[in-house]
């Protein structure tokens, strides 16, 4: 058991006098029993600023693919940190980087190098839009693609018939003007949509795990249907793998589902944990940008974040890799599963490549239908702290990621852990 938390209490305490909530993402105020400060990570462990050490399944919310302070990520930044950091030109870093990630994927011809992954999504739609010269956007309800107001709308809670629900104050209704929201796993729900407005709908949306709502394996025929009534009605396709994208593997959805979109979005795990994000897909697209279309950033393409990616893609290209976090994801699946059988709780448990969920209270999970009705008070409010003061560090609503870190001997100390709180806490509500 680790100590309690006070340090890290106190200096929330203390950053909410100077950064706005005091913390830097809003997402995290969610945290219970509040955000913890931490000095340290290495491989899939990460340290306090109590010493207190964890088995880090947050990794930075996705990013961390390669754990902490992976040695060969790390020499590639060191290096080219002594040699400068930003150019405001070109370097020769992003274009092997570039190369190499095209490579990977297999089906597309050129990218857009940015920051994040709202950056990728935003570029990516303006794109759909200038090459269509249509304005409407059907994305997915349950579906996160970043916190920009056009597509900022029906990220958990979603009504159905097409509606867009604005998910923050502040954004003016005018910018949801041109979204339409379907649901995830229901072609005819899109049909419907598309339909509606002939001639109208620029792009369809969709993240092809609905990682914010369950990262599960989408219906068969799903996302052929999606293709297919894109392709009827003159839209392009676009997959959000912010977090697929190399969690399921090198060529991430795409070449796990077997279906091409037009373009897709990257961040997260690509940049082995600094930032960098893509948009990448056909070239008669992407091209638009010498053109009349603009992407623009500082520090898009930045050598720094250049060099992370450059590793980041050799390390993940050796042999065994994928296969090794699968059998590790595995593993921890069926412990947990195992676990949550003893105790008698009715407990939902999958994994997809390197992420895995676990949903309480329910028989199983198939998308964000499923996912809203989850006992999230229960894991949120009762198990994550416990889980914690074990030295297991949790995301809030049931996601694991993992990383290629992880090995027997965490898998062994998380599925302790959780038999042991799941046979302390009550039943989750069922
Ligand atoms: N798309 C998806 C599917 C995401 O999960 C996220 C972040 N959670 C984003 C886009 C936005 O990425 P970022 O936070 O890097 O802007």
């Amino acid at each position: 058991m680790v100590s309690q938390w006070s340090a890290s209490k106190t200096a929330l305490d203390r950053a909410q006098r100077s950064i706005g909530g005091g913390v830097t993402s809003s997402v995290r105020s969610s945290v219970k029993p509040h955000q913890i400060y931490f000095a340290s990570g290495n491989g899939p462990r990460i340290v306090d600023i109590e010493d207190n050490s964890y088995i880090d399944y947050v990794l930075g919310w996705g990013p961390l693919l390669l754990g902490h302070a992976h040695p060969q990520v790390g020499a590639a930044v060191k290096a080219q940190l002594d040699r400068g950091t930003l150019f405001g030109g070109g370097n020769l870093t992003e274009i092997v980087a570039a190369e190499k990630f095209l490579a990977a994927l297999g089906w597309a011809e050129r990218l857009l190098w940015s920051n994040t992954g709202t950056e990728a999504v935003q570029i990516a739609l303006r794109l759909a839009r200038s090459h269509t010269g249509r304005d409407v956007v059907i994305k997915l309800g349950g579906g996160y693609h970043g916190w920009h107001d056009t597509v900022f709308a029906s990220v958990v809670v979603y009504g159905g018939g097409g509606s867009a629900i604005p998910h923050s104050a502040g954004q003016p209704a005018s910018s949801l003007a041109d979204l339409r929201v379907g649901l995830y796993n229901d072609l005819d729900a899109c049909a419907a949509l598309f339909a509606a407005e002939p001639g109208r709908v620029a792009a369809v949306l969709v993240d092809p795990t609905s990682s914010n709502t369950g990262s599960v394996v989408p219906a068969p025929g799903f996302l052929e249907g999606l293709r297919r009534l894109c392709d009827e009605h003159g839209a392009l396709l676009i997959f959000d793998e912010v977090v697929s994208g190399l969690r399921l593997g090198l060529a991430g959805a795409t070449g796990r589902f077997g279906v091409t979109p037009d373009l897709a979005t990257f961040g997260k795990a690509i940049g082995g944990g600094l930032g960098a994000s893509a948009v990448a897909g056909r070239a008669d697209i992407i091209d638009l940008v010498t053109r009349d279309t603009v992407h623009s950033g500082t520090f898009n393409g930045n050598p720094l974040a250049m060099a992370a990616v450059d590793a980041t893609m050799d390390v993940l290209s050796a042999d065994g890799v994928y296969p090794q976090i699968e059998n590790t994801s595995r593993t921890l699946v069926e412990g947990i599963r195992a676990a949550a059988a003893k105790t008698g709780h009715t407990i939902a448990v999958h994994g997809i490549g390197a992420t895995a969920l676990v949903a309480p209270g329910l028989p199983e999970i198939t998308g964000p239908d499923d996912f809203i009705t989850a006992d999230w008070h229960w894991w949120d409010d009762l198990l994550v702290p416990e889980m914690l003061a074990r030295g297991v560090y949790l995301l809030p609503h049931g996601r694991l990621f993992l990383s290629t870190e992880h090995g027997p001997a965490e898998v062994a100390e998380t599925v302790a852990a959780f038999a042991e709180v799941f046979a302390m806490l009550p039943p989750p509500r069922v």
